[in-house]
């Protein structure tokens, strides 16, 4: 089978991932194995081939939101059979004793395994996963409508959660990128009020066009105190732009595994029990309820399809903005 591989994290235009070519894997006790149809491809992927999110392992195949076939069973898997359709995200581990584990936090466990990151993804023909970490995908979606749900799409729901966000209340989204185009139709079926915020016009142009109730650059500030924000930006001043933008008792939920440093701001911008919560993955609870979420509403993704050999073209574009939704890889 073909995958694609980081040996060495380089800039992406020097065009890091390589095509390898291994034997079709084997399960090993507890996991299954997927013939991958699709895998979309994520800022965090660019983030780990271009060594700003330092690797856990390597070489590795990058790539966290995939959807496919289950082509082989292994050993003790009993809720798994071949041919049903399953999906893969970040999560695709965690120890289950400690105390994160049992307290329903596994998102925080020390010993979680993430796919693409600590063990291989799914930029390939085929992946392998612990049997209980795969995702049932609602069978609404196709492959490639599929994919960009299972990162961006479960973890903007855990960080509309993290930011307290009620339904009908006044919510930011700062950076308008795969996730939050997802999370804003969660918003807005809450019946929230979104405000945008993002330097890119054509952003600010879909924004207006997904009903949000205005759009700004970082800097400027919405008419109305928000009652809650999510950042989406990989830039720090970004969130304290967004704290000034909250109301007393606002909670900034930042959803970067990867920030550059935050600049120093005064107390009084923190005052008035405002909060700023960084969100760490997700729990197979999240997907879950985010993958029911995603049927009733129906969400729609805007799947950007390239080929598989195509993976660093597909990261290239989507560090240089020229995504149009999310960049999703096919195998096909
Ligand atoms: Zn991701
Ligand atoms: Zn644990």
């Amino acid at each position: 089978m073909r995958r694609q591989i980081l040996e060495t994290p380089s800039p992406v235009t020097a065009r890091p991932l390589h095509v390898s070519e291994v034997d079709r894997l084997e399960p090993a006790e507890g996991e299954i194995v997927i013939d991958v149809a699709a895998c979309g491809v994520c800022r965090t992927d660019l983030q780990l081939v271009e060594g700003d999110l330092a690797p856990r392992v390597l070489p590795v195949v990058p790539g966290h939101q995939v959807v496919g076939r289950v082509a082989r069973v292994g050993e003790g898997v009993a809720d798994w059979s071949m041919g049903q359709r399953a999906g893969v995200a970040w999560l695709a581990g965690a120890c289950g004793s400690c105390e994160y584990c049992r307290s329903g936090r596994e998102n925080l466990c020390a010993d979680a395994v993430f796919a693409g990151w600590s063990s291989n993804g799914g930029y390939a023909q085929q992946i392998a996963v612990r049997s209980d970490f795969a995702l049932r995908v609602p069978p609404m979606f196709s492959d490639v409508e599929a994919a960009p749900l299972l990162c961006g799409g479960i973890i903007g729901y855990r960080a509309l959660k993290i930011s307290g966000i009620q339904q009908g209340g006044r919510l930011g989204l700062y950076g308008f990128g795969a996730s939050a185009l997802l999370a804003m139709q969660v918003a807005t079926y809450w019946s929230c009020d979104v405000f945008v915020a993002t330097r890119s016009p054509a952003e600010q142009e879909r924004a207006i066009a997904m009903g949000a109730a205005w759009t700004g650059s970082y800097h400027d500030r919405p008419p109305v105190a928000l009652d809650a924000a999510v950042t989406f930006a990989p830039a720090g001043y970004v969130v304290v732009e967004a704290l000034k933008s909250v109301a007393r008792g606002g909670t900034i939920a930042i959803n970067a595994i990867h920030l550059d440093r935050i600049p120093e701001f005064g107390y009084d911008l923190l005052w008035g029990e405002r909060q700023l919560r960084s969100v760490a993955n997700f729990t197979r609870q999240d997907a879950a309820e985010f993958l029911d979420l995603a049927a009733e509403i129906p969400i729609r993704t805007m799947p950007d399809v390239y080929p598989l050999g195509d993976a660093n073209l597909a990261l290239i574009r989507l560090k240089e903005g020229l995504v149009d939704g999310a960049a999703v890889l096919v195998t096909g």
